[in-house]
């Protein structure tokens, strides 16, 4: 039989099985401090509790079910890619990536930003549905959703590396392998409990999930007025040339999708983050940037840049430096904001699902 996971319960949800085990309920905040503010990853770490409550733990419950099989580091220093075996034998990926590694970024930095970001990309399934064609967790197919507590025990994996430096995570993006909106519930349940006050009581604009755009998911998450900001994987500004790298667009649209996200800016005041990722002669043309900046128009959004990370699945190509600078160049003219961005950690293979693959 398969032990619970200590990071999927609720407080509430701790407290009743701590009363039920005959405990009284104020130890569920003992606990739950030790998980979330101490990092604590075995029992025998929360000295503050009786032993026998210690050993009711380590016998019902379990602590850390992420066992990191892997670790790589890019040549530069600046990202961290983790793989973790899961407790069914099944894989994930986590990546860290340190901007201005230089700068010590602590507690301070998470509630004023400045300089140096710590950043977690975090994973919600093993595997993807979504089968977006230049991706490598879409190539290898979808093989289950994690759990709301093996999400959540990723970013505490990392925000106990980093406690070691005396640093903190700074930003969490949701944007490891899976599709989140296919794994809503459970991605919601992280996220409140990283949230949560007199937990880790991370802060949601913090946090940034990203979806290929699943438009009934995205209406939902504007309903719930979360402050957790949107990223959408867009790549193409057409439907044909759309429908040919991400499949899921051939069940909603780019009208759709856009109409969800500017719903979702009218109810939520948030800027919305186009995610494009660069592919050599096949979206990086003056074509699709202006086809682009007329879709866009008017909207409370920047286009996210960033030159494909090419896998073995699919035989496009990185765009040209020339071609991204025109690329941007366009949506500039239209009063589009771009960025974009240096490939992280290519020597490791960041992009998502990569270093499962080989695994
Ligand atoms: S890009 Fe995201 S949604 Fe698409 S297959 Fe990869 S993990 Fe899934």
């Amino acid at each position: 039989m398969e032990v619970s996971l200590i990071y999927d319960l609720s407080l509430s949800e701790l407290a009743s099985l701590l009363v039920a085990w005959g405990e009284p309920a104020y130890r569920a905040r003992q606990i739950w401090r030790g998980l979330y503010r101490n990092f604590w990853k075995t029992p025998e770490e929360f000295t503050n509790l009786p032993a026998s409550l210690r050993k009711k733990l380590t016998e019902s419950l379990l602590f850390n079910n992420l066992v990191p099989v892997t670790t790589l580091r890019s040549s530069d220093g600046e990202t961290l890619k983790t793989l973790f075996r899961l407790q069914d034998g099944k894989a994930v990926e986590t990546v860290l990536m340190k901007y201005d590694p230089s700068v010590a970024v602590h507690q301070a930095h998470r509630d004023h930003p400045g300089q140096g970001r710590r950043t977690v990309c975090i994973s919600t399934q093993v595997g993807c549905a979504m089968g977006c064609v230049f991706c490598a967790t879409g190539q290898m197919g979808f093989k289950r959703h994690l759990s709301s507590g093996e999400i959540v025990a990723q970013v505490m994996y990392f925000a106990r590396q980093l406690l070691a430096q005396g640093e903190v995570i700074t930003n969490v993006v949701v944007m490891g392998m899976g599709e989140p909106f296919h794994n809503y519930e459970n991605t919601m349940s992280a996220i409140d409990r990283l949230n949560d006050r007199g937990g880790y009581n991370f802060g949601a604009r913090r946090i940034t999930i990203s979806t290929v755009g699943l438009v009934p998911a995205i209406r939902r998450f504007a309903a719930e007025k979360r402050q957790v900001n949107l990223a959408i994987s867009l790549h193409a500004a057409n439907d044909e040339l759309r429908d040919s790298m991400l499949p899921i667009n051939k069940s909603y649209t780019i009208d759709e999708l856009l109409a969800a996200c500017r719903d979702f800016i009218a109810i939520t005041g948030r800027r919305i983050t186009f995610e494009w990722a660069l592919v050599n002669g096949v979206n990086d043309t003056p074509e699709q940037a202006q086809l682009l900046a007329r879709k866009l128009k008017g909207m409370l959004c920047h286009v996210n840049a960033i030159p494909l990370n090419p896998t073995d699945g699919y035989s496009g190509q990185a765009t040209t430096r020339k071609h991204a600078e025109e690329f941007k160049e366009v949506l500039s003219r239209f009063g589009i904001p771009c960025t974009v961005r240096l490939r992280r950690g290519m020597d490791i293979h960041a992009g998502c699902g990569q270093l499962v693959s080989e695994y």
